[in-house]
């Protein structure tokens, strides 16, 4: 994906508002080395590293510049529905019953820890703060509370920041805009993170839970619940016997 994103005078500014070539004036929102504005007939519009080398991380921050200031205005940003499902593990004998009639109603199939729509209300947000060993993209805070938010770009979460939020049982959001072919586009980056999900599909913005702080309760609650509601019959029968043993 080419650039067109450059810092002049420590803003974000599009390729189409600067002059050609190094007389725009603008660094790269990365690695800060000198920009030139390419603006031919035929290709888009893009930046391209004076020096020559791209250090290949132009664009990826200046949409985490983006995606910071974006937040920072509207103050919100619009969260992917989260529902807890039971550990199946945990109800093998209920699969064939799953798998014949489906006769479980969804309040006891799923606890729902984030709604559909939901727009979280955002005091702060910090970009690129150190966590120990990792750097999450942003972290918005919420009445003192963090949620990490990850924009996936060129590079995704990797196995050492997995690992990290799953140690650390840290509430992380990653929102996907690895497939945007076109220039990346402030107005979708707003509707995608404040406003509505229409127009974001994977790649163009969809935002997805990497973890929950409240997942793995709400996994285990709804696992006991369908338990008592739908108990193993061969349990029962050994408990009985417990009772009648202990009984006498
Ligand atoms: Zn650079």
């Amino acid at each position: 994906m080419k650039n067109p994103y450059g810092l002049k005078d420590g803003k974000l500014v599009l390729v189409d508002s600067v002059e050609r070539g190094l007389m725009c004036g603008c660094l790269c929102p990365a690695c800060k080395e000198p920009l030139e504005a390419h603006k031919g007939k035929i290709k888009t519009h893009h930046f391209k590293h004076h020096n020559g080398s791209d250090c290949g991380c132009g664009l990826e921050t200046a949409i985490h510049l983006l995606a910071k200031s974006i937040i920072k205005n509207e103050k919100v940003i619009l969260l992917p529905s989260l529902m807890a499902p039971p550990d199946w593990s945990q109800l093998k004998y209920l699969e064939t019953q799953y798998l014949d009639n489906k006769p479980f109603p969804d309040h006891l199939m799923f606890k729902e820890l984030v709604p559909a729509w939901y727009k979280l209300r955002v005091d702060e947000v910090l970009l690129e703060k150190r966590m120990g060993h990792i750097i999450p993209d942003l972290i918005a805070v919420t009445k003192g509370k963090q949620l990490f938010i990850e924009i996936k770009v060129t590079h995704g979460i990797d196995d050492k920041k997995l690992e990290f939020i799953e140690e650390n049982e840290l509430s992380v959001v990653e929102y996907d805009f690895s497939e945007m072919q076109d220039m990346i586009d402030y107005n979708h980056i707003k509707r995608v993170l404040t406003e509505s999900y229409k127009g974001a599909t994977k790649g163009r913005g969809l935002g997805r839970w990497v973890n929950h702080i409240g997942l793995q309760k709400a996994i285990e609650e709804v696992t006991e619940n369908m338990k008592i509601h739908y108990p193993d019959k061969t349990l029962k029968k050994n408990w009985e016997q417990t009772q009648l043993q202990l009984d006498c």
